[in-house]
C-alpha cells in the first residue's frame, strides 16, 4: 500500500485588519518584516501562516494514513489467522488432479 499526501494551504487575509501600514516587523515564522498580521496580531507573511498550516494537516494525515495503514495490516494478519493452512492432505484422484495419490500437499484450502 501507498499514500501519497500533499497539502496545500493558502491563506487569503484581504481584511484590513490583517495590515499594518505603520509598523513593519519580524514574521513570527520566517523572522524577515512584515506588515501583515495573522490572527492573533502578529507579524506573520500569509505564506508563512499557510505553510505552517499545512504542515500541522500534513502530520495529522500522516497520523490517520498511519493508523489506516496498521488497522489494515491488522485485519489482514486476522485474516491470514482465520485461513491457516489447511492439514497436509493426501492426494485423492477425485479432487487433485495435478497430484499422485499419495502424494502429500499443505496449502490454503481455496
Ligand atoms: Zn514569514
Amino acid at each position: 500500500m501507498s499514500i501519497e499526501l500533499q497539502v496545500n494551504v493558502t491563506v487569503q487575509w484581504r481584511d484590513p485588519v490583517h495590515y499594518d501600514a505603520e509598523h513593519s516587523l519580524p514574521c513570527r515564522v520566517c523572522k524577515t518584516p512584515t506588515h501583515m498580521r495573522d490572527n492573533t496580531d502578529l507579524a506573520c507573511h500569509p505564506r508563512c501562516a499557510g505553510d505552517e498550516l499545512a504542515r500541522e494537516i500534513f502530520r495529522f494525515g500522516q497520523r490517520l494514513a498511519d493508523e489506516r495503514f496498521r488497522s489494515s495490516v491488522a485485519r489482514r494478519a486476522a485474516l491470514a489467522q482465520t485461513a491457516a493452512p489447511t492439514a497436509p492432505r493426501v492426494a485423492d484422484e477425485r479432487f487433485d488432479g495435478g497430484l499422485q495419490p499419495g502424494q502429500v500437499s499443505a496449502g490454503v484450502a481455496r
